[in-house]
């Protein structure tokens, strides 16, 4: 949450702060501003989205070739001009912008009261400023050394962006939880939350680690820890193109990445999966093999979309290995005194990488000396450093705040381990083992199938934009699928939506069944058909109204409901790869027929890098 770019180099700073701005966007939208040094320091900043700043601040002088730009995700105080960032300190000594929570804010708000200083916004982030700035005049020190002394004083997460109005030829970066990037040019530098803004003007990169301090100058960058110990930068080259972060024709960011799903699995299982050796090899798992075969648990821990990957995680791994598996809240597991042993594997999903409650939950369990695993998209991102091993979903990058093609690839990426767990383990006979391959290599042309029937889609959800409430039902693989669906409506089109296991519609939303209720049925054919093909006859005895998503050529459904939705058929370990896409598309119909911001519905944002 919270999207930072800063550059310093040759070039006019505002255009590449504004793009940069756009391409961060996801990650929070309540406000924006770009703070740039010419001679002086000039501030701009405001309520709502980065086109709006670009319409104020366009008509400005905005010529500077340092600055720092910031698109919020409000925590503290809420969204309006005077809280968004840049924040200035008191004295107009330091501006700065600020990702993160400063847990003792105000603790150190109080006392810098104490010591004179007026605060004009509500945010933890001007405390901040006001901290370095007192200990900046109070010390007679460095921008540098004021930064890092105030920082030692700081409980929370940041990443942060300073200028210093003394210093106007540098810039201090700094992290603590939240992710940034330096991206590394000819004589100019970049900051940014993450490597899409930086992408378009070079490919060498340093990702910073937590405590890190980059100063970085026209002439060069020097790297140290808060605690003022050197460190040698590792530039890395990012491997990411111009065009994958780009809507390439399509409307909304979330429907190219639904469209993209036959390719984004592919390249989830490319190199891994061999139909010409019949075998998965999972390379970021090769060293820790041995103890997932022998493991006696594995914990799934995740939040929000990737939490629902980890409920299909655990049916594919109980399944196919036998290994019992408990899924987690990861904001859950970390504060609940959960019971982890050295014995444990700990499996963490996470499509950014960052999410700040799923990295608190991994340093929990490795301080309890379980083997930590992740399953993430973002290479180079927290989880993956911070895990004993892992394995990229290699989606590319997810853009839409409502996730879609995260959640196939891990999926994808569950379904891979379970197979080579089931395997090894013996449970999977060569056969098995062997068939599920095959499936696998097969579904994304059944996924392009399902894309075709998009028209079907849009008359469906013509019919029912205007619901006020939804159901999901499914069972087995798809109980977590009708999670999913339902969270997919809540979050972009506002609808009030809940999944449930089928059966336990009895069990109180039956209640909720009226002749206005749509009932969306994963109703495919596994060996559970007969008991949903019941569960929708109850729905119609009701008077529900029953959208099917069923297996092509049912007949019996095609009676029963309002409306069928056919996908291919499939193996049942494989069905939640399938079944997603029509309710990812029904819900993006649903949402933008009533007008609502697809990619960037209210209140979210994606990249949760706060708790
Ligand atoms: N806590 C800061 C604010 O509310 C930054 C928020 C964030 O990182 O999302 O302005």
């Amino acid at each position: 949450m919270c999207g930072i770019v800063g550059y310093i180099g040759e070039k006019q700073a505002y255009p590449i702060l504004i793009s940069g701005l756009k391409r961060l966007e996801y990650r929070g939208y309540d406000s924006a501003g770009v703070s740039i040094f010419n001679k002086k320091v000039k501030v701009f900043k405001k309520k709502g989205k980065v086109s709006d700043l670009d319409d104020f601040a366009s008509k400005q002088d905005t010529a500077g070739t340092v600055g720092i730009g910031h698109t919020r995700w409000a925590t503290h105080g809420e969204p309006n001009d005077l809280n968004a960032h840049p924040h200035e300190s008191m004295n107009g000594h330091f501006i700065l912008i600020h990702n993160g929570i400063i847990e003792n804010y105000s603790k150190l708000k109080e006392k810098l009261i104490d010591r004179g200083y007026n605060f004009i916004s509500e945010t933890d982030t001007e405390v901040l400023a006001n901290l370095i700035e007192y200990i900046y005049l109070k010390g007679k020190v460095s921008a540098e050394i004021a930064v890092r002394l105030a920082l030692s004083k700081v409980i929370g997460a940041f990443g942060l962006a300073i200028i210093c109005r003394e210093e106007p030829d540098k810039l201090i970066a700094a992290r603590r939880g939240s992710p940034l990037v330096i991206g590394v040019g000819d004589g100019e530098y970049f900051i940014a939350s993450d490597a899409t803004p930086i992408v378009e003007h070079t490919k060498s990169v340093i990702y910073l680690n937590d405590d890190d301090v980059a100063i970085l100058s026209r002439d060069g960058l020097s790297l140290k820890t808060i605690k003022n110990d050197s460190l040698t930068p590792k530039v890395q080259i990012i491997d990411l193109d111009i065009g994958e972060i780009e809507k390439n024709g399509f409307d909304h960011f979330m429907m190219k990445e639904i469209f993209e799903q036959p390719k984004s699995i592919l390249d989830t299982f490319r190199g891994r999966v061999s139909l010409d050796k019949m075998e998965i090899f999972l390379g970021g798992l090769y060293n820790v093999m041995p103890k997932l075969i022998e493991a006696k648990r594995i914990i799934i821990i995740g939040c929000g979309t990737s939490w629902h990957a980890g409920l299909v995680g655990e049916y594919l791994i109980e399944d196919l290995a036998r290994i019992p598996v408990e899924v987690e809240y990861a904001s859950e597991f970390r504060y609940r005194n959960p019971i982890i042993t050295p014995d444990d594997i700990v499996i963490a999903i996470s499509q950014s990488g960052e999410t700040a409650d799923t990295l608190a939950a991994i340093k929990l369990a490795k301080q309890a000396g379980a083997t930590v695993l992740g399953i993430c998209n973002v290479v180079g991102s927290s989880i993956p450093r911070e895990t004993h091993a892992g394995v990229y979903t290699h989606a590319g990058p997810e853009i839409g705040v409502a996730s879609t093609k995260a959640f196939t690839a891990q999926v994808t990426v569950l379904a891979m381990i379970a197979i080579v767990l089931g395997y090894e383990r013996k449970v999977l006979s060569k056969k098995n083992y062997d068939e599920l391959i095959k499936e696998l290599h097969a579904i994304p042309t059944k996924i392009e199938k399902i894309l075709k029937s998009n028209n079907n889609y849009l008359k469906v959800s013509k019919l029912y934009k205007d619901a006020t409430n939804f159901l999901y039902l499914g069972r087995g693989y798809l109980f977590p699928v009708a999670l999913e669906g339902a969270l997919k409506l809540k979050e972009i089109s506002y609808i009030h939506a809940e999944g449930y296991p089928a059966a336990e519609m009895k069990h109180g939303p039956i209640a909720l069944i009226d002749e206005k209720m749509p009932v969306v049925v994963l109703a495919i054919k596994d060996k559970t058909y007969e008991k949903i093909v019941s569960n929708i006859q109850e729905v119609k005895a009701r008077k529900g109204i029953v959208i099917a998503v069923v297996s092509e050529g049912d007949t019996i459904i095609k009676k029963l409901a309002d409306h069928v939705l056919e996908i291919p058929e499939t193996k049942d370990e494989l069905c939640a790869l399938l079944a997603v896409i029509p309710l990812q598309i029904l819900s993006y119909h649903i949402a933008v027929l009533r007008n609502c911001n697809v990619d960037q519905p209210r209140n979210l944002a994606k990249s949760v890098t706060v708790e």
